[in-house]
């Protein structure tokens, strides 16, 4: 037996032993649909923007037309992107009633497109966008539409006001009640699966902790270090849609 499929097996013993299985998610699951890691160095859109300076709320209230600009480019880059088979494989583990949610800190919709039902994306998600003036919600192609129709190329509100992504922004608050469920979830969890996360951004990467100090299990299906490496009961480190489709055959 090769070493994934060892740990696959194991990794499989523990999902169906487990009462309650969660599935925590990073950047890492999307990159096989194309979509880089915007951490790493060189890589596609945030190559010649600084993210921290153009992807800011200061920067939204300050120029909203400057902001669009860029988080247009950025709507339109994910727009495309379909589902890999890793988040087909949290669907499919979902359907068959061995996974109780999927917590993500990514943006992409792809877990949603994927079938997954039981989501919480701490990080917000690119499906809608709100008018922080008078609270309206608009669907991401009405905010399209809206952009394109716009001469300046800012989305509005009906009250006029631009409207803002209800995506985190870099300065902004993760959502609470995101958060909150988020925590439940982790503190709940006989196992906390890791997946294409470096656990290392606050205040995701306090979720393990709440899963371990329960008495429950993680394991980490991620490439590259991470802080709880030496306390996962399974840790693997290679192709993550590989990993996870050795892992549903062993099921
Ligand atoms: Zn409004």
């Amino acid at each position: 037996m090769s070493v994934t499929t060892d740990k696959a097996a194991r990794l499989a013993e523990l999902i169906r032993a487990a009462d309650s299985v969660v599935a925590l998610t990073g950047a890492g699951i999307s990159v096989p649909s194309g979509i880089p890691d915007f951490r790493s160095p060189g890589t596609g859109l945030w190559e010649n923007v600084n993210p921290m300076e153009v992807a800011h709320i200061d920067a939204f209230h300050r120029d909203p037309e400057r902001f669009w600009r860029f988080y247009g480019k950025r709507f339109q880059t994910l727009e495309e992107k379909r589902p890999n088979r890793a988040h087909l494989a949290l669907a499919a583990l979902e359907r068959e009633a061995l996974l109780d949610a999927v917590i993500t800190q990514n943006i992409d919709r792809l877990h949603r497109n994927a079938g997954t039902v039981n989501l919480v994306e701490v990080h917000g998600s690119i499906d809608s966008s709100s008018c922080l003036s008078c609270g309206e919600s608009f669907p991401l192609a009405d905010v399209r539409a809206r952009q394109a129709a716009d001469t300046r190329g800012v989305p509005r509100c009906a009250c006029g006001s631009p409207l803002k992504p209800d995506v985190v922004l870099f300065g902004e608050y993760l959502p609470l009640a995101a958060l909150a469920r988020a925590e439940r979830l982790a503190a709940g969890a006989d196992l906390l699966l890791c997946i294409g996360s470096s656990l290392e951004v606050h205040p995701v990467a306090g979720l393990p902790e709440l899963t371990l100090g329960a008495g429950g299990k993680i394991a980490i299906l991620t490439q590259g270090p991470t802080p709880f490496d030496r306390v996962a009961a399974v840790r693997m480190g290679g192709d993550v849609v590989d990993e996870l489709e050795a892992v549903l055959s062993a099921l």
